[in-house]
């Protein structure tokens, strides 16, 4: 059977991204979500995206959207994936207070390590835009990455020539390149990614000050990392685990190995909480 982009038909707007944007759309009567992305005039860059196409499509972890297939045009890449509910940004910013109670956050904590893992162990790929709009639920309050490979490649590229915006959850390192320019790009980047979408999902507010992309980029160099504490309602293994993916030095970062020890993350583990129940709750109130 043939397959062509133009079965899809639009049926409305999810939202627009850095480097594309995202559709409800049907293909032969299967609703799912349609990602668009600019096709750049580079070949290396297009090449990567399709490397990163093949590995996506291997993909199978409860953990990781399901990707059923892609598009490619002279301008364009289409990714036909999952119809989620909503992701972690938006779903924080409809809930009152705004702020995930620590149990709901140690579930969240326990499938994005374990997808990233996957990702690294199974599939030997690399995240590289840990983010809030990245971590997607449905539901039944299943929680899953999407936007690893193809994207992080097309930022990572921006970051390089330096002419687009430079999110916000990236590693100081990423910021540092070495004398011979920029180091590989290590897991334990996507660990500080994680630490400060943890820290954004317990407060509310992503930790840096507003302001200047300028701004946010000398005070991730120069300041302090954000961290959370006791004195905020937060228990001590949670607070450690914060402090451990969020440590400047990325040689001192751990790895997913060490997390998946980590106190926090077996404990997270081994709770029972019903992040579906509580997900259904809040999202079926008026907005
Ligand atoms: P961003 O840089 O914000 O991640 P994207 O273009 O990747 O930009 O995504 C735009 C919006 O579409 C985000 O809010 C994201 O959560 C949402 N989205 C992406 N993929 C899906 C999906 N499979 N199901 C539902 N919503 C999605
Ligand atoms: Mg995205």
């Amino acid at each position: 059977e043939k397959c062509s982009y133009g079965d899809l038909q639009f049926m409305e707007d999810i939202g627009h991204g850095s480097c594309g944007h995202v559709q409800k759309m049907q293909y032969k009567g299967h609703v799912m979500a349609v990602k668009q992305m600019a096709r750049t005039g580079n070949a290396d860059v297009s090449r990567r995206i399709l490397m990163d196409l093949d590995v996506v499509l291997r993909c199978q972890s409860r953990h990781i959207v399901i990707c059923y297939g892609f598009f490619i045009t002279d301008s364009t890449v289409y990714v036909c994936m999952e119809l989620m509910a909503t992701c972690l940004d938006r779903f924080l910013a409809r809930i009152n207070p705004k702020r995930v109670p620590e149990p709901y956050i140690g579930q969240m904590t326990v499938s994005i390590i374990s997808a990233l893992n996957y990702l690294k162990e199974g599939m030997s790929i690399i995240h590289r835009d840990v983010k809030p709009s990245n971590i997607l639920l449905d539901w039944d309050g299943n929680v899953k990455l999407c936007d690893f490979g193809i994207a992080g490649q097309l930022i990572e590229s921006k970051v390089f020539t330096r002419n687009a915006g430079c999110p916000p959850y990236m590693a100081p390192e990423r910021f540092q390149p070495d004398v011979n320019g920029m180091a590989p790009y290590d897991v334990r980047s996507d660990v500080w990614s994680v630490g400060i979408t943890l820290v954004e999902l317990a407060r509310g507010t992503y930790p840096y000050p507003g302001g200047s992309e300028f701004e946010i980029l000398t005070a991730l160099l120069q300041m302090p990392a954000p961290s959370l504490s006791v004195e905020e309602g937060f228990t001590p293994e949670f607070c450690n685990f914060v402090e451990l993916c969020l440590n400047k030095d990325v040689e001192k970062r751990p790895k997913y190995d060490v997390l998946m020890q980590h106190p926090f993350y077996l404990r997270s583990l081994h709770d029972s909480v019903n992040l579906g129940d509580w997900f259904q709750d809040h999202m079926s109130q008026e907005e």
